[in-house]
């Protein structure tokens, strides 16, 4: 159907979910859902893309399915409005990434700052995986293979969009116009867009284990916050401290709204007023931090409660999983269909082909 608005996102399971997927895409994703505008939202647990970088350890991925479906019930993704499916299960996937392949040059693929720091960050300079180096193409089958119109991601996820607008625009001038542009949707708060580790390294990343993941429990959230990065400089309460590239600001910048103060900081109004005495000084982070902990507590306390009641029932979770699955894979089927027909490779289906060799064999 043309104009049908179609969400397509997902994650790696490379471990338990975080609160930087959170703000990053998932907790908008559940808005999206709820919001009723969207005709179909497929919701994606990338393993084969997990693979790319973990060949030798499948158990890894294994094991982290379960964890990620359990993270996206217990913040509110709901299986009867929300497809939720495993990569690997939708085999048109591949074949997808392998026509798309030809349309890509190794140096437009080298270019990806995406791919390039995340090669730094696992050291793989001299030794990159072919499927690593390759999965932005891959990703681009995930996108197009459903028709998504819109993509809710974090802003690393850029550089991939990018990447797929380009296939798609290559595949349609080359073959036909089978191919949707997908729209990436970022954050519209700019502390979302790529939250720090509570190291105060750039990325809240599973890989580089200095997350607060969704399902930790209240007392290791707390313990996490307060010995979080602040303002190495920010020694004695009175000294005049560093809002900006401050961890525990960005964090409440994130997760903090208006009702929060009146709740467990009445003597501040809003965040600019506490941004603003922490800069003058007389503010000490053991204050801000136990702010925080309160907010993202609040934030999290729902997502735990609903955690435990899914984790009840195992088998019905694959259950959902598996359903989802055999959902997308009719939708990517009859993209694959499109695309081999556009390509001209449906040679059994192409009747007219068949009568044409064989008048030129004196056939008629
Ligand atoms: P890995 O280290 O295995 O790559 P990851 O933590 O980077 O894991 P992904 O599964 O690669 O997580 O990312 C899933 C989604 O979450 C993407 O949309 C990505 O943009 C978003 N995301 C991940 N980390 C953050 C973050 N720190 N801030 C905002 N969004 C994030
Ligand atoms: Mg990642």
């Amino acid at each position: 159907m043309a104009n049908e608005k179609i969400i397509l996102t997902g994650d790696r399971p490379t471990g338990k979910l975080h609160v930087g997927h959170y703000v990053g895409s998932l907790r908008r994703r559940v808005e999206l859902q709820n919001s009723g505008k969207f005709d179909k939202i497929f919701i994606m647990i990338a393993d084969a893309q997990a693979l790319t970088d973990n060949a030798d350890n499948p158990e890894k991925i294994r094991q982290n399915i379960i964890e990620v479906a359990l993270d996206y019930l217990s913040c509110g993704i709901d299986p009867t409005k929300s497809n939720i499916f495993i990569q690997s299960h939708v085999a048109e996937l591949c074949e997808l990434s392998f026509y798309y392949m030809n349309l890509v040059t190794v140096s437009r693929l080298q270019r990806n700052p995406t791919v390039k720091s995340e090669i730094q960050m696992r050291n793989f300079e001299t030794s990159i995986p072919v499927g690593f180096f390759t999965y932005p193409i891959s990703q681009a089958a995930d996108i197009t293979a459903f028709k998504a119109t819109t993509v809710p991601v974090g802003e690393d996820q850029l550089p991939m969009l990018e990447q797929t607008k380009e296939i798609v625009r290559k595949f349609n001038s080359v073959y036909d116009d089978v191919l949707i542009e997908p729209e990436i949707l970022l954050p519209d708060n700019k502390a979302c867009l790529r939250l720090p580790g509570t190291d105060g390294k750039a990325k809240m990343s599973k890989s580089l284990g200095n997350c607060i993941y969704l399902s930790d429990t209240e007392k290791d959230v707390k313990t996490k916050i307060m010995s979080m990065y602040t303002d190495p400089n920010h020694i004695r309460i009175e000294d005049p401290g560093q809002v900006e590239g401050n961890t525990v600001f960005t964090y409440l910048d994130a997760f903090c709204k208006p009702g929060h103060f009146e709740e467990y900081l009445p003597e501040y109004a809003n965040l600019q007023e506490l941004k603003d005495h922490y800069s003058r000084g007389g503010l000490g982070d053991v204050k801000v931090k136990k702010f925080l902990n309160n907010v993202l507590q609040e934030e999290l306390n729902p997502i735990r409660a609903r955690r435990k009641e899914y984790e009840k029932d195992i088998p019905e979770i694959y259950n959902i999983l598996k359903k989802g699955s055999e959902v997308a894979r009719e939708k990517a089927a009859q993209t694959l269909a499109e695309v081999k027909a556009a390509m001209k490779i449906n040679y059994f289906e192409d009747a007219e082909l068949i009568k044409e060799q064989a008048e030129k064999y004196g056939q008629n």
